[in-house]
């Protein structure tokens, strides 16, 4: 129930705990974009709830005025799907990072996202283990220095957004931390989607990662190599708008073009249709230098059941058949023994 009748604001979403992020993190950017942007959600505190794992992003439960769990290493999927399966009217949150998420919750975040739970997982991407000291993560780029890998990774990088979809998940999109005009629509809709809504967040680490993202996030250099896909308009980017994706002629593989060189038409540049798989299966694939870094809603596929309703159905039938269960009952039926004290 809605006990709070005036709008929120950001500051009622901001706890009195001090925060405890290295000075200048991009952490903080993404905490104070989501305490301004929650009451534009028209969200309501006793109905919100942000589960963590383990990691410096993982603190953020501590930091909203809302129901939190701070829980174990990589499990902050498995945890919000017992809340969400417990009181499917919660809006449930996960905040993750790549190491989290990746490796050591790689498991547990694959079957959230197959399953469809109506989880808003935001993962923090910053190519490194900021907690434990700067290790190279499952998302670090080859050749990254590191006390772990004093040589250089030779690992290849995952890209989280294609083993979103490769899981099946139903919501994808990609911002920066510091696109504060990006990210609360973003964000909204996650919250909006129905189903497992997916965002990776290229955060910041001033400590141990800084400025691996400026190549594509830098205000000089943001217009050249990052382009913002919205559905329904032409994959377009760069300075002067003329830049563009297209099939590249007789293939299936995409081209970064520009108007009015080569032939180049306007109708020869893509439309975004974040419903369509294939599409958002090349965007997540482009890669840097080649290719803009494509931010935004990338895939979106509603209607999927979501699996807290079918869940909560299955039970409701069965109890309407067979009568209420007893567990007691269950539990001592067949090959059961009493061990002797
Ligand atoms: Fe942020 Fe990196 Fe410091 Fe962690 S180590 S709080 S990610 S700057």
């Amino acid at each position: 129930m809605n006990v709070e009748a005036q709008k929120l604001t950001a500051k009622d979403f901001a706890t009195n705990q001090e925060v405890r992020w290295c000075p200048g993190c991009g952490d903080y950017a993404i905490l104070k974009c989501l305490q301004r942007t929650m009451p534009d959600m028209g969200v309501t505190r006793e109905n919100t709830v942000f589960v963590s794992g383990i990691g410096c992003s993982s603190r953020f439960p501590y930091y909203m005025n809302t129901y939190g769990f701070h829980t174990i290493h990589g499990r902050a999927p498995a945890v919000a799907t017992g809340v969400k399966l417990a009181n499917p009217e919660l809006d449930v949150w996960v905040i993750t990072g790549d190491g989290d998420s990746l490796s050591i919750g790689g498991n547990h975040l694959m079957h959230a996202l197959r399953r469809n739970v109506g989880l808003n997982i935001l993962l923090f991407n910053n190519e490194i283990y900021g907690l434990t000291k700067g290790q190279y993560s499952p998302t670090s780029q080859v050749g990254t220095r590191s006390p772990s890998t004093p040589y250089g990774s030779v690992d290849r990088a995952l890209v989280p957004c294609a083993y979103a979809l490769g899981a099946g998940a139903t919501f994808i999109a990609r911002t920066v931390d510091t696109a504060q005009k990006h990210m609360p629509d973003i964000f909204k809709r996650a919250h909006a989607h129905s189903g497992t809504s997916f965002v990776e967040i290229f955060q910041n680490c001033i400590v141990y990662a800084d400025g691996i993202f400026e190549g594509f996030t830098d205000k000089k250099a943001a217009p050249d190599n990052q382009l913002l896909a919205e559905h329904g308009k032409p994959l377009l980017y760069g300075k002067e708008g003329n830049k563009g994706l297209r099939l590249k002629p007789g293939t299936l593989d995409l081209e970064a073009v520009t108007i009015g060189e080569d032939g180049v038409t306007a109708d020869d540049i893509l439309v975004h249709d974040e419903t369509n798989k294939v599409l958002a299966q090349m965007l997540i694939g482009l890669q840097r230098p080649d290719f803009p870094m494509v931010l935004g809603v990338i895939y979106a596929e509603e209607n999927v059941p979501v699996f807290e309703a079918s869940v909560t159905e299955q039970v409701q039938g069965i109890r309407e058949s067979k009568g209420p269960g007893d567990l007691n009952a269950y539990m001592a039926k067949g090959r059961t023994w009493t061990v002797p004290s």
